[in-house]
């Protein structure tokens, strides 16, 4: 009898976006190495406009072409990068007028862009409604300071109610609708809120329903879709105005850690063709639009930082380095996740070297949560060499404590 081969432990998705020329990994078409001495220090992020482009093409040909893809700009508010997704996608979706003002610098046409967020301030609600965008209305309190900006400037008010659904998106990283919520207006009280909109005389023009977010199962955004839409069309018999907008939101999950798969699109495409076929009657004024962030951007990313010191401890090897949880908070493990798990990590200089010992990377700050990856097989490496993080285009700098410590902060470069 023959042991049972023991179980390879699960690996990550390949990182093959990134093609290797030798031994070196290329971003934008350029070596590593050449690219730090470009940028001229560590660390940055590199986004790459060709993987931008590839990732809205692949999507526009496996979705029903009617569709309208929107890019949620929280997750990457680069300027120059919200400028080539203003020109790849249908519309920008910001979450505070602080973003407003990236995506209009970034050429977003007003029309198409929406302000989404459970606490706007009055002066946002003024810019909103000055700016022309649409607004998804999350709360009672915002209908009376919608209806005077728009008196005051003579212009329309825009707006989509967001909905709070009455279930929640399965399997999902962060659940951000269902149960009780700050995020939008629950299911049950919309009906009241729509007469409310009527009452302040704005412009209604469809619904905002968002469930969750970094969803790597195909069943559950088609899931979560279709309770989206049968809800909408149930809400829109108390509308008082046609539905012009109906955003389904998003959700789309990239992989990040050891085990997990790449999103099948099919099943979701062939989904929303029976659901765009359907609104084509019941809601024949409405465009379907879904709003993606990490999607879009996540997987065109690398965080790079290099190393500065090799420390064996007790028989552990630690690579620290110049980058950490200060620019790169979510692959520290520190950002929503509840087991800390690795990024998939490279030593970019190296990409044709064979695996070694299980090592450590850590960063520079004085704290055990600074850590990039945990007893991780990379090939011996030397002071010097690059590290990269993977999957890192979304969710990277802005969402990262670059204060803290006093460390200098991260270069960002597309290319
Ligand atoms: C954060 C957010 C998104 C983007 O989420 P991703 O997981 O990056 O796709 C989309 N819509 C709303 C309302 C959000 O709050």
């Amino acid at each position: 009898m023959t042991a049972p081969a023991a179980k390879a432990p699960p690996a990550h998705a390949a990182m093959d976006q990134f093609p290797v020329r030798a031994g070196e990994l290329l971003v934008g078409g350029i070596p590593l190495t050449r690219l730090a001495a470009r940028v001229g220090r560590t660390p940055f992020y590199a986004y790459d406009r060709r993987l931008l482009e590839q990732r809205v093409a692949q999507l526009r040909s496996a979705l029903p072409p009617s569709v309208k893809l929107h890019y949620a700009m929280k997750a990457n508010p680069m300027p120059a990068l919200v400028g080539h997704m203003a020109r790849l996608v249908d519309g920008i979706d910001v979450a505070s007028a602080g973003e407003l003002q990236v995506a209009l610098n970034a050429g977003a046409a007003a029309q198409e862009v929406s302000f989404a967020g459970p606490g706007k301030r009055d002066e946002e609600l003024r810019q909103a409604v000055a700016a022309g965008i649409l607004v998804n209305v999350e709360s009672f309190r915002e209908l009376p300071l919608l209806a005077r900006a728009a008196d005051a400037l003579g212009v329309p008010a825009r707006v989509a109610v967001r909905v709070n659904p009455d279930f929640e998106l399965k399997s999902s990283g962060m659940k951000m609708g269902g149960g009780p919520k700050p995020f939008g207006v629950d299911a049950e009280q919309v009906p009241a809120l729509l007469r409310a909109i009527a009452d302040a005389g704005l412009a209604f023009e469809g619904f905002h329903l968002f469930a969750g977010s970094q969803n790597l199962k195909a069943e559950a955004i088609v899931e979560a879709q279709q309770k989206s839409f049968a809800l909408a069309l149930r809400l829109a018999e108390h509308a008082p105005a046609p539905v012009r907008t109906l955003n389904l939101g998003g959700g789309f999950g990239i992989p990040y850690f050891p085990g997990e798969q790449r999103l099948d699109l099919a099943p979701i495409g062939e989904a929303l063709g029976a659901i765009v076929a359907e609104a084509a009657t019941a809601l024949p004024d409405a465009r379907i639009v879904l709003e993606l962030g990490r999607y879009l951007v996540g997987e065109a990313g690398v965080y790079v930082c290099r190393i500065t010191d090799i420390k064996v401890s007790r028989g552990h090897t630690y690579l620290v380095t110049d980058g950490g949880l200060h620019h790169h908070l979510s692959a520290s493990g520190n950002f929503g996740q509840v087991l800390r798990k690795n990024y998939p990590v490279a030593i970019g200089n190296r990409m044709a070297a064979p695996g070694g010992e299980a090592v450590s990377v850590v960063g520079p700050l004085c704290t055990p949560l600074d850590l990039i990856a945990d007893r991780m097989a990379l090939p011996a490496a030397e002071v010097g060499d690059l590290v990269v993080v993977f999957q890192s285009g979304a969710y990277g700098a802005s969402a990262s404590p670059q204060g803290f410590l006093g460390h200098p902060g991260v270069a960002e470069i597309l290319i």
